[in-house]
């Protein structure tokens, strides 16, 4: 018997005022794995919406505000610590909906839940404000200080590639600086987010603080939230397109935004690089969560005196790849969330032909002859030989895909790699210090990672430029967003 195979379904509940509540509407949720259902999700009216909004702005004025931020950040270790003592029904609920391997649920989903929470409390507890002497006529001067408010009801909306860590992200340092939260997690992975609920209720925060809904983005609780006048800020994670509408709902009541979107992101390799170093690094960064992540590189350049090389290297290594069901042994990767994604992964498999791709491997959909045939597996899929302005280039897949083009010169390879609509990340493969830093200081993107991947320090700025984003979080930069500063100026 396979893991969580014999869960039944369950009804996944919203949590409005420190209570459980169900809707009139529900949806099912599937398993990506073989296509069993395995929960009823309750789907947040307008009328619901409406309601956790108005509680949520009543809490700031009820025990919430009065706490002193040291009382807030032990209550975010509380919730962490709720986290860590339920960590295996996160897991589960975690690998349920999205059907990736357990040991990642356990190493990177669940794990950076716990890290969001006790970095924000301990940031948030230590922040500190700027000061500036002035000088005035009169000689005596005058002092500028700032203060931090909590912004007022934030409304947290989150994808469904890094459930719990992605929604924590947000979540976490909005409650640390005194705001109160309204969230809505993808309706393709409401499981964790429900447990997140259970945890900080019995955290004790005050009824009304933190309130979760689920449903749907357009003409659904998505939209019905984002519409709301009484928000103070929208924080979104996602794709550009939804990012735009939401901006355009925002900008009635000019509300404070941040978001956190696709990508369409370069590798660049050269000849001079740690070559095993360097091909670990591309696999992981193509195929980590079957390449559901924002971060993920699908376009890989690679210096010519290697290309073929690395694109041999890549074509066995990605053959070893073993797909399937999350508790396997030496699973590395599991189905796309949904059908309807994975027809959309596909979709850019045939068009790659069409534009004239070479399908170095993959290409299509695996066949196990077992329940998984019900599931949204994909191969992963290696292209060469498509010119820059293909679509393929040029769109965000969110697949386990990447395509290698070989370059000649550095100026090549940056421009080559700069040569997109977003700009979330980069990264750079050599073993050249001078080149490092002069290739990874031009990449037009937010975040440019050298010899490495994915690895993140949580107080370091985090966003995109281009259509990949709007603002930074990260470390003081979460803290400044999710607080109202005011300056006091004292003339002394
Ligand atoms: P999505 O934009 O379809 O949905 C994200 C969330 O927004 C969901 O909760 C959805 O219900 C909601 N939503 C959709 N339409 C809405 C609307 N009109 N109004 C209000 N809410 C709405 O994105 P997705 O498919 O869940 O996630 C994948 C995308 O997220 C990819 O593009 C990926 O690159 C991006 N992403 C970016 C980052 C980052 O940090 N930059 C991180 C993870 C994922």
């Amino acid at each position: 018997m396979h893991h969580l195979a014999s869960d039944a379904p369950r009804l996944i509940r919203h949590y409005i005022a420190g209570e459980f509540v169900g809707s009139d509407r529900s949806f099912v949720k599937t398993s990506p794995v073989d296509g069993r259902p395995l929960a009823t999700v309750c789907e947040a009216g307008a009328d619901q919406v409406q309601d956790a909004v108005a509680v949520a702005r009543a809490a700031l004025n009820g025990p919430w505000g009065k706490l002193k931020t040291a009382e807030r950040c032990a209550m975010l270790h509380r919730i962490a610590d709720g986290i860590e003592r339920r960590f295996d029904d996160f897991v589960a609920a975690e690998v349920a909906d999205t059907g990736r391997p357990v040991s990642q649920a356990r190493t990177l989903d669940i794990a950076r839940g716990i890290a969001n929470f006790r970095t924000f409390a301990d940031l948030a507890r230590t922040a500190h404000g700027e000061l500036f002497q002035t000088p005035t006529a009169d000689g005596a001067g005058a002092l500028n200080y700032v203060v931090r408010k909590p912004l007022g009801v934030v409304a947290v909306i989150s994808p469904w590639n890094l459930p719990l860590l992605l929604l924590t992200w947000k979540v976490a340092p909005a409650l640390a600086m005194g705001n109160t939260v309204v969230a809505k997690p993808s309706e393709e992975t409401p499981s964790s987010a429900a447990l997140l609920a259970e945890v900080i209720d019995e955290a004790g925060l005050p009824p009304g603080v933190f309130n979760l809904l689920h449903g749907f983005g357009p003409d659904s609780t998505g939209e019905f939230l984002t519409r709301h006048p009484d928000l103070a800020a929208i924080t979104f994670t996602g794709e550009s397109r939804t990012g735009s509408t939401i901006m355009k709902a925002a900008a009635d009541g000019v509300k404070d935004v941040s978001f956190e979107l696709g990508g369409k992101n370069a590798a660049v390799v050269f000849a001079d690089a740690d070559f095993d170093a360097a091909l670990d690094g591309v696999m992981r960064s193509t195929f980590t969560n079957a390449g559901q992540v924002c971060l993920c590189s699908e376009r890989v350049y690679v210096e010519r005196p290697i290309f073929e090389k690395f694109v041999a290297a890549m074509k066995a290594r990605t053959e070893a790849l073993r797909l399937g069901y999350p508790d396997d042994d030496g699973v590395a990767m599991g189905p796309l969330v949904s059908q309807g994604h994975r027809a959309k992964v596909l979709s850019y498999y045939r068009l790659a032909v069409e534009e004239g791709a070479k399908v170095v491997t993959g290409g299509g959909v695996p066949h196990f002859g077992d329940a998984r045939d019900q599931g949204a597996f994909v191969q992963p899929t290696i292209w060469t030989g498509l010119p820059d302005h293909a679509r393929c280039m040029r769109e965000e897949v969110f697949g386990p895909v990447c395509h290698i083009a070989p370059f000649d010169t550095e100026d090549e390879a940056i421009r080559r790699a700069n040569d997109s609509d977003y700009g979330l990340a980069a990264c750079v493969w050599t073993t050249n210090l001078a080149r490092a830093h002069r290739v990874a200081q031009q990449f037009h993107t937010g975040i440019a990672w050298v010899n490495t991947w994915f690895l993140r320090d949580l107080r370091s700025p985090f966003g995109g430029a281009k259509l990949s984003g709007l603002g930074r979080e990260g470390g003081r930069h979460s803290l400044d967003f999710y607080s109202e500063i005011t300056n006091i100026c004292i003339k002394l």
